[in-house]
């Protein structure tokens, strides 16, 4: 891989034998092999032993967790916060384990729509809930740094399985717990919030 970064530089006009360059490539190696290491995570470790059964019905919710990602039309990075929460239906996943989902799911080359659906369908077929929902929150650089779109809007992306996708109100106190203003709930699916106003896609590939 070194090789075809000094390549890349070379390409770009850059001289990869400047003194500022040389350590670059292993720079970048080390860096996409860290950022692309959720092709070799194995979700059944992380949740190993952090599933519980516990008489509990009431939603659970892991609001906040920071989110980092590649968008794969340009590998530049996308990040924000991820909101996710279930309820149960006797089972119960160790409230750590949900961040290293995200992180599973997040360092791989992504678009932020299969991110999210990841994350649901995974919390979804792991502990059998009776409804999941995800909201991704990101702001892409892609579409920031190239002046494509508004500079500062934000992408939201959802996913609503089960009790929230059936039973608005549950998806109402999800939205409200979370803290979402960005617009009716029935309606959120995708769009963006902010400057760029709603309906706005995510990075398409432009
Ligand atoms: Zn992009």
């Amino acid at each position: 891989m070194q090789d075809l970064i000094r390549q890349l530089l070379d390409a770009l006009g850059e001289d990869p034998g400047r003194e500022g360059l040389a350590e670059t490539p292993r720079r970048v190696e080390h860096s996409l092999r860290f950022l692309t290491s959720g092709y070799t995570t194995d979700i059944d470790e992380i949740i190993n032993g952090a599933l519980f059964t516990v008489p509990y019905n009431e939603m659970v919710i892991v609001r906040d967790i920071d989110l980092y990602s590649l968008c794969e039309h340009h590998l530049l990075p996308f990040f924000g916060k991820c909101h996710v929460a279930y309820i149960p239906d006797g089972k119960v996943i160790g409230l750590s384990k949900v961040p290293r989902i995200v992180d599973a799911f997040s360092r791989r080359l992504q678009v932020q729509e299969r991110l999210t659906s990841q994350i649901a369908e995974t919390i979804e077929a792991k502990i059998r809930p009776l409804g999941v929902a995800v909201v991704i929150e990101a702001t892409h650089l892609c579409m920031a740094m190239r002046g494509v779109e508004k500079q500062n809007s934000v992408t939201v992306t959802s996913a609503m399985r089960g009790a929230f996708h059936k039973d608005p109100r549950t998806r109402a106190e999800f939205l409200e717990l979370i803290h979402y203003r960005g617009g009716p709930a029935g309606s959120m699916r995708r769009g963006v919030i902010g400057p760029a106003g709603p309906d706005e896609a995510a990075c398409a590939g432009s």
